[in-house]
């Protein structure tokens, strides 16, 4: 049974809601990406729901899926976005994404992103190093305003996930913990940047919340005592990360991911920043592709690894099932592995 939500076996064929697959198929041709729309809104309804309204901003990690038409649908359901970009920006703008509800993650960014994020008017910058934030000064003087920004600050927890998507400190993410303080001070004399916020992320595909807790801890207390110190901080970003079910792992709720972030936070005098991505499109989907030939112990289709790169990249699982078998003597039933 494949892992997605909102698609069932009926009678031995897939559907995806409503609509038999095999008839997406002759309408459109193989290869083909089929999402649930059905699925991508109740995700986010769930994520509302499970951490309130006040003060909240749940920006959609836009590296996960960049389809125009999901970015479409987000920005209608009013959701923020995070991007790593300047090409991510122009097609959250493209979709007509709130750019007040933007954040611009990513250890790579140009000048001229940095200038094209500044002059839409962006929520913050997510700064990952001490030569970053020089460069983002420069830009903001520049263009004679003060550019807001977050350290994202590297907490060095374990978040016990896939070598290739933790962001462990010998990693290339993150400002130093203890280095934090230093630069925030330091860039108080500076007329191109205006600190706003305190960022992190720990990691992809997380599986358990005990490294979301910890850094927390570590976090909320580095905020309170900036604010103490008189920095204006207002925004508490505390990234994404929640991990999905490919095939038999045991995944936080997002209600037990919003607890986690929400205890920790308590009292604390922030606006709270998310930024999922796996968990919102993740289980919302299926590539469609068609069996053209066998050869050896292969079965040659017309999808490949450019259009589902997760397997080939870094041995991800993925789940392969037929659109039409009843042989197979599979029981009908709902699809889903996720725990929404
Ligand atoms: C990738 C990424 C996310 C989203 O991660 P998911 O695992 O898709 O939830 C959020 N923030 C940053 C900084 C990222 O790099």
């Amino acid at each position: 049974m494949l892992p997605v939500n909102h698609f069932e076996l009926k009678k031995g064929e897939l559907y995806a809601e409503e609509v038999p697959l095999a008839r997406i198929a002759q309408q459109v041709g193989t290869p083909a990406y089929v999402y649930s729309a059905a699925t991508l809104e109740r995700h986010l309804r769930v994520l509302r729901e499970a951490f309130g309204s006040e003060r909240r901003l749940i920006c959609y990690s836009v590296k996960a899926n960049s389809n125009l038409s999901l970015l479409d649908m987000f920005a209608r359901a009013g959701s923020g976005f995070d991007i790593v970009s300047g090409g991510e920006l122009q097609r959250v703008l493209k979709a007509g994404g709130s750019p007040q509800k933007v954040v611009f993650a990513g250890v790579g960014k140009t000048r001229d992103e940095m200038a094209a994020a500044l002059k839409a008017g962006i929520l913050m910058f997510n700064v990952e190093s001490a030569e970053e934030l020089k460069a983002l000064d420069e830009v903001g003087q520049q263009l004679g305003v003060r550019a807001p920004y977050a350290l994202r600050v590297n907490p060095d927890v374990d978040a016990k996930t896939h070598r290739h998507i933790s962001t462990s400190k010998a990693s290339k993410f993150g400002v130093p913990f203890k280095e934090a303080v230093a630069l925030y001070t330091e860039a108080r004399a500076w007329r191109g940047v205006k600190a706003v916020g305190l960022d992190f992320h720990i990691g992809s595909q997380l599986t358990s919340l005990a490294p979301v807790r910890q850094a927390l801890g570590r976090v909320a207390k580095l905020f309170s005592e900036l604010q103490q110190a008189g920095f204006g901080l207002t925004h508490l970003d505390v990234g994404g990360g929640i991990g999905i079910r490919y095939k038999d792992e045991n995944t936080p709720s997002l209600q037990q991911w919003a607890k986690a972030v929400l205890e920790p936070l308590k009292g604390l005098d922030a606006t709270l920043v998310l930024e999922p991505g796996r968990v919102i499109v993740g289980n919302a989907a299926v590539l469609m592709t068609k069996v053209l030939y066998r050869k050896k112990q292969f079965v040659i289709c017309d999808a490949g690894m450019n259009d589902l790169i997760r397997p080939a990249l870094y041995e991800a699982f993925h789940e392969i099932a037929p659109v039409k078998n009843a042989a197979r003597g599979e029981e009908d039933g709902r699809c889903g592995g996720a725990h929404l």
